[in-house]
């Protein structure tokens, strides 16, 4: 038996949470709760309003109303205790250039009252985990952005936080260090700790997190786990059909195929016709005829498994990276 699920443990409560610059509301009442050994994401495109959560979550920002507990403990009233069980990888990398790692990471430990040896054996380990110990001794200038981000993230969990919050560490960084951290996040939550994560990739989201938030112009606007997710959308896949121009006005196209699948299953943008069916293959050749017979010229046929990306588009009738 899984471990998780025996002992449910709320580890993160987060109720009725706003956040506005001036008459700007970036968040506008988002409320979730994430339990203990969980790895829960808040997946939304640009702008969406993860940062500014998160930013709120670990105390960074007060919150214009709202109330978050972390182990219990009021972040707002109380966030030095609040941040003691809590390790925080911003999007922003904080690191002393002209310093090695390893004092980089003393720093950062120093920050936490550790010292000494404790101090020592703390950023052994942690240089193990993010794979560096073979770059300790070596300058922070001289690393690549993904290195940087794996000191970050190194400089988040020498604490031993119960609750890992990471807002988009692999943004901007090369593929190796980005599949080194995915998995370095993974294993840490395999080993009991609670991850908090942040992103615009819903690859990375399907791969790491149990649970999932979707959030988009500052609300929570799905949240469960990819299965949920996935039966919001009914199951369905995606028959995605790129022409080499968008259909001339004049033909309705909804109508056209109206014999074929549902309005509301069809989306339209641009170039791109987008179909949401449960049995793709059943519906596709007709498809591909109805759509040659208007004179539009078919460049790439897709069928897509239902994933995050389309309970998106189903939500928003966006993509995630518009
Ligand atoms: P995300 O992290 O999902 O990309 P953010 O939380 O950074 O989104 O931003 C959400 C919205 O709030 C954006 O429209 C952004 O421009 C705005 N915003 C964020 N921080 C501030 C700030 N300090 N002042 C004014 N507007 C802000
Ligand atoms: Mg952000």
């Amino acid at each position: 038996m899984n471990g998780k699920e025996v002992l449910k443990v709320n580890i993160l409560n987060v109720q009725e949470l706003r956040k506005s610059f001036g008459k700007f509301d970036a968040v506008k009442g988002v409320s979730f709760s994430v339990e203990k050994g969980e790895s829960f994401s808040l997946l939304g495109p640009n702008g969406a309003g993860k940062s500014t959560t998160i930013n709120m979550l670990t105390g960074l920002y007060p919150p214009t109303s709202g109330s978050i507990q972390v182990t219990g403990v009021d972040v707002i009233n109380n966030p030095k205790l609040a941040q003691k069980s809590i390790g925080v990888v911003p999007q922003e990398i904080a690191l002393y250039g002209a310093l090695s790692a390893r004092e980089n990471l003393k720093f950062w430990g120093r920050m936490y009252d550790l010292s000494g040896k404790a101090l020592d054996k703390a950023v052994d380990e942690v240089l193990e985990i993010i794979g560096l110990t073979d770059r300790a001794k070596d300058k922070i200038n001289t690393f690549s952005g993904g290195m940087k981000r794996r000191v970050n993230i190194g400089a988040a969990i020498l604490h031993k936080p119960e609750v890992l919050i990471m807002d988009e560490p692999t943004v901007g960084i090369d593929p190796q260090s980005r599949n080194h951290i995915l998995n370095t996040v993974k294993s840490l939550n395999q080993n009991g700790m609670t991850i908090i994560y942040t992103s615009h990739y819903m690859e990375e989201v399907e791969y790491l997190c149990e649970r999932i938030g979707i959030m988009d112009h500052g609300e929570l606007i799905a949240c469960g786990t990819l299965r949920e997710l996935r039966e919001t959308i009914g199951d369905r896949s995606r028959i995605i059909i790129s022409m080499d121009k968008g259909f001339s006005k004049d033909i309705e196209i909804g109508s056209l195929i109206k014999n074929l699948v549902l309005k509301k299953d069809v989306l339209i943008k641009d170039n791109l016709l987008t179909v949401f069916h449960k049995e793709p293959h059943l519906v596709l050749s007709d498809l591909i005829q109805l759509v040659t017979k208007t004179g539009t010229k078919i460049t790439s046929v897709e069928i897509v498994e239902p994933n995050l990306e389309s309970v998106f588009l189903h939500l928003t009738g966006r993509s995630l990276r518009d």
